[in-house]
């Protein structure tokens, strides 16, 4: 995949970043990789040698490396892309599936009654139901919420943070998914719309 990353892991396995092929291969380069998972999934040609010979450096799709991270109180960042992609792209109200571009952060209590700004109070709304249910709350505006918000996960905002995950990218993330990440995955939009 053309716009595919690497997953860069610490020593213990916890994600720490979507890098690319460039970045990974300065890593493989360096010798900084401990381990990897995943199948090799890309190849990088380097420049030729004096006899000829092309360089080639295969990277893994998982890998991880020495380096600090802090990790204590991870909260994911709360940017409109990744909550429209924790709800499925679905309008928490209608059911409705829609492109970015007519979707919207409501508040579920809306921020002029003091709802804060965080991930289990808002949901994607499409603009039409965010507008009808203005500066209500659901159960005032007879609006049921058809999801209960929650704040992802690690592997979950990394889930979210990537659109074009490999499969065994995927495989690893998914393992820890909370039972939120795994039933929103599930969804059956047909139910909805
Ligand atoms: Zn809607």
């Amino acid at each position: 995949m053309q716009n595919a990353k690497i997953l860069r892991l610490n020593k213990a396995g916890t994600p720490i970043e979507w890098i690319s092929r460039e970045e990974a291969a300065t890593l493989v380069v360096k010798d900084q990789v401990v381990w990897a998972l995943g199948e090799d999934a890309f190849v990088i040609r380097g420049g030729i040698n004096r006899l000829g010979r092309q360089s080639i450096l295969s990277l893994p799709s998982i890998l991880a490396s020495d380096g600090r991270v802090k990790l204590n109180d991870f909260v994911p960042p709360l940017v409109n892309s990744y909550l429209f992609r924790r709800d499925q792209f679905l309008c928490m109200y209608c059911g409705g599936e829609f492109r970015a571009d007519n979707l919207s952060r409501d508040h579920i209590l809306p921020v002029s009654r003091k709802g804060t700004d965080n991930w289990t109070n808002v949901v994607t709304a499409c603009k039409r139901c965010n507008h009808r249910k203005a500066n209500r709350t659901p159960e005032e505006a007879g609006m049921e919420l058809l999801a209960v918000p929650f704040v992802p996960n690690r592997y979950e905002f990394f889930y979210l943070a990537n659109k074009n995950i490999l499969a065994d990218q995927m495989e690893f993330l998914k393992s820890q998914f909370s039972q939120n990440g795994n039933w929103f995955l599930s969804i059956d939009r047909k139910t909805l719309t």
